[in-house]
């Protein structure tokens, strides 16, 4: 299926590529059957051309005269000539709220290098694990002379839940971990895609055994950071349609077939009902919540659940593809959106500082298989930008050092 779907996609986007190229008198591979004569295929209202062809005109279809790139290979260089305004350097401190580097006595001092040049004030790795491995890594940073430069979220081990004793060790582990210096509680995709509870059955995200896991994290004052499914197009059937068909074509278990995965609706819904259902606990949606190509869900999200926070870890193509949208919702959500990255690259960080700081238009984001479209930047005010970069993190993560900023 996924190798009809390719045949099929890289025909349609040969086509698109070279739509343009059309002579009126070079149409004879397109074969005839157009209205008057004309050459091309013509298509109802509400129809698709067929594959290998574009439409042209209203209704009438056509295939290029040559044969086209795919979108592997077609790399057309812009010709616009735009103002770039690169930004190297983070206009204010950050706080990376969504790293996974930890930190060692050999990568500290080359961290620390690569961290000052982009203005990453800390990095939060969020992979801190539980019991001993945890303490080490919370004491290489205590020992090390940059103690306020990292920090480490604990993680818990969701298999089993719902079994005898499970409750009852997960608590106390994390109850030990934040004790020995964890400073929050993440949660990986696992929970709702993988995670199984005692019975062998898919552990739901607002399964109620996992309640006083959350009741815990509000008494001990810590936010908890939740990864849940992935992109939609991840679910859905990988064709012609699907936006993030190049990705799922090189990254093929990155997709989730409906036979064996629950939906992204159902995972975003079970989500939603835990956030609700646990009101005294702050939680951070990682990767905004994957809402980042709909603001309008974004801002009920935010409105109807007042506990949580959005951030913005490898979605920063969706806020570059519709910077006037998302500049309207930073604003008004200025208290509620901090700063994240995902994968700690530090040649990365300054496309998100261009995009969020400039108004630059029409440049590529770092991942082409990503998005294929160019990003915007959304030029925000320097007082949104801290609360982004910062004071948001410092003000739900007591954990996160208070001072000197
Ligand atoms: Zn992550």
């Amino acid at each position: 299926m996924r190798r009809s779907a390719l045949v099929s996609w890289s025909g349609f986007a040969m086509v698109v590529a070279a739509a343009g190229f059309w002579a009126p008198d070079a149409g004879l591979a397109q074969g005839r059957g157009g209205r008057q004569g004309q050459p091309g295929v013509q298509i109802q209202a509400g129809d698709e051309c067929p594959a290998g062809t574009t439409e042209v005109r209203k209704g009438r279809c056509q295939a290029p005269d040559k044969p086209a790139p795919s979108i592997v290979d077609y790399r057309p260089k812009p010709t616009v000539v735009a103002e770039a305004h690169m930004v190297p350097k983070a206009k204010f401190p950050v706080v990376d709220i969504h790293s996974h580097l930890t930190v060692t006595s050999d990568n500290m001092e080359q961290t620390i290098k690569e961290m000052d040049a982009l203005n990453l004030r800390v990095l939060n790795n969020l992979s801190g694990g539980s019991g001993a491995a945890l303490k080490e890594k919370v004491e290489t940073i205590r020992k090390s002379a940059y103690k306020d430069r990292f920090r480490v979220f604990a993680n818990v081990k969701w298999d089993g839940a719902g079994g005898a004793g499970w409750k009852e060790k997960e608590v106390a582990a994390l109850r030990q971990a934040v004790a020995d210096g964890a400073v929050g509680l993440k949660i990986f995709k696992d929970l709702g895609l993988r995670s199984t509870k005692a019975d062998g059955s898919r552990l739901k995200i607002d399964d109620p055994d996992l309640d006083p896991i959350f009741q815990l994290c509000a008494e001990l004052n810590i936010p908890v950071l939740i990864h849940t499914a992935d992109p939609a197009q991840f679910f859905e059937p990988i064709d012609n349609h699907n936006e993030r068909w190049l990705e799922l074509g090189l990254f093929p278990n990155r997709a989730y077939p409906q036979d064996r995965f629950p939906s992204f609706e159902t995972l975003m819904q079970e989500r939603d009902r835990m956030f609700a259902r646990n009101p005294k606990t702050r939680f951070i949606a990682a990767h905004f919540a994957w809402y980042g190509n709909d603001v309008a869900r974004g801002s009920r999200m935010l409105d109807t659940l007042p506990n949580v926070y959005l951030e913005v870890a490898a979605v920063l193509y969706e806020f570059g593809r519709q910077p006037r949208a998302w500049t309207e919702f930073f604003t008004k959500y200025q208290d509620r959106v901090l700063f994240g990255k995902d994968t700690y690259e530090p040649t990365e960080y300054p496309y998100y500082w261009r995009v969020f700081e400039t108004r630059d238009e029409y440049f590529d984001y770092y991942r082409n298989y990503h998005a294929f479209w160019k990003l915007y930047g959304m030029g925000l005010p320097d007082a949104v930008l801290k609360k982004l970069y910062y004071q948001n993190a410092v003000k739900i993560t007591p954990g996160m050092p208070q001072g000197g900023w």
